[in-house]
């Protein structure tokens, strides 16, 4: 089916949703209440420093289980979720979650940092959602290393706007990175522009490893732009050894993915970090 296809799904999905009104009106209602009680799980996916095979971080991943206990995928409710505004309140809760978890992990003698995602929507609100989202990474940053993720898109839309906030989150030493770097459409003078640290390619490519040369010069070639430009690069859903060597080959900074790690409960995480050995295994 179309469901989960991604943003190449997207035109079909779009359509099949829009003779399926009633039930994404529904949905939506649903996913309203559930924020609204703080329903949403959020789940944690490690990166992996390539040198040291060690986590340095964790991308938090919003998840949802509907009341029903039926699991709606992440691209069906962020898109919703994007389309109405609540997308804003999403985010704001992934991050409070997160940097609670986190905090306590850290505690137990780790230094993991937090990369989390925001929706370009948040960047364009008139409402005090921005505000309030600054004031928290502002004071969450002090505890935790973090990371926000933003797409491209942000850079073409309203880029005086998204450059002002862009350079506040650096006063707070904050980190910007490039989600899904590659698969939008803008120039790459963005990356000068804009106070980027660090490029995550996204799986599309990665999955294209050892199948494709195209992709693997790609890769190569965004590997060597981003040392010249002193860009750290992140590699996104590595899924087998060999993919992994490529990337080690070609020194990639740090890597994510089911090979290495799949998103997980809070539980499973804080397991995850304290047994080592599951982390020496990859090398
Ligand atoms: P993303 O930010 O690019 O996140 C990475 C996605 O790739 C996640 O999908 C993750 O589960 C998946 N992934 C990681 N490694 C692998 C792999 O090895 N193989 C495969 N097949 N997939 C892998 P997920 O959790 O379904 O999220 C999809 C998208 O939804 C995210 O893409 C992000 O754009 C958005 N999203 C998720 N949570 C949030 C949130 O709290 N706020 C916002 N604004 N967006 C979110
Ligand atoms: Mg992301
Ligand atoms: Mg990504
Ligand atoms: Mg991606």
């Amino acid at each position: 089916t179309v469901k989960g296809s991604g943003r190449n799904g997207w035109q079909f999905y779009t359509r099949e949703m829009q003779q399926n009104s009633e039930y994404r009106h529904a949905l939506l209602n649903h996913l309203i209440i559930a924020v609204k009680n703080r329903k949403l799980a959020t789940y944690y996916q490690p990166i992996l420093d390539l040198k040291t095979n060690r986590v340095t971080k964790c991308e938090a991943l919003a998840r949802w289980q509907k009341a029903d206990g039926q699991f709606i995928p992440p691209v069906e409710f962020i898109s919703l979720a994007e389309e109405s505004g609540l997308i804003n309140k999403i985010d704001l809760l992934m991050l409070e979650n997160a940097v609670q978890a986190l905090i306590k992990i850290n505690q137990k003698g780790r230094n993991v940092g937090l990369s989390i995602n925001v929706s370009p929507r948040l960047f364009h609100t008139r409402d005090k959602a921005l505000e309030t989202w600054m004031e928290c990474i502002k004071t969450l940053s002090q505890k935790i290393n973090i990371t926000v993720e933003i797409t491209e898109r942000l850079l073409t839309d309203d880029s005086e706007k998204a450059l002002s906030v862009l350079e506040k989150l650096k006063t707070y030493n904050v980190k910007i990175a490039i989600d899904d770097f590659g698969t939008g459409y803008s120039s790459l003078s963005y990356l000068v522009k804009f106070p980027v640290d660090i490029i995550k390619i996204d799986r599309e490519f990665v999955e294209k490893i050892e199948k494709e040369s195209s992709a693997e010069t790609l890769i190569e070639t965004i590997l060597v732009m981003a040392k010249r430009l002193k860009i750290k690069v992140v590699a996104e859903g590595i899924e087998t050894q060999q993919q992994l060597n490529f990337l080690v080959n070609n020194h990639c900074d740090f890597g994510q993915g089911y090979y290495l790690g799949k998103p997980m409960s809070e539980n499973n995480f804080r397991e995850f970090i304290f047994s080592d050995s599951l982390i020496a295994d990859k090398s």
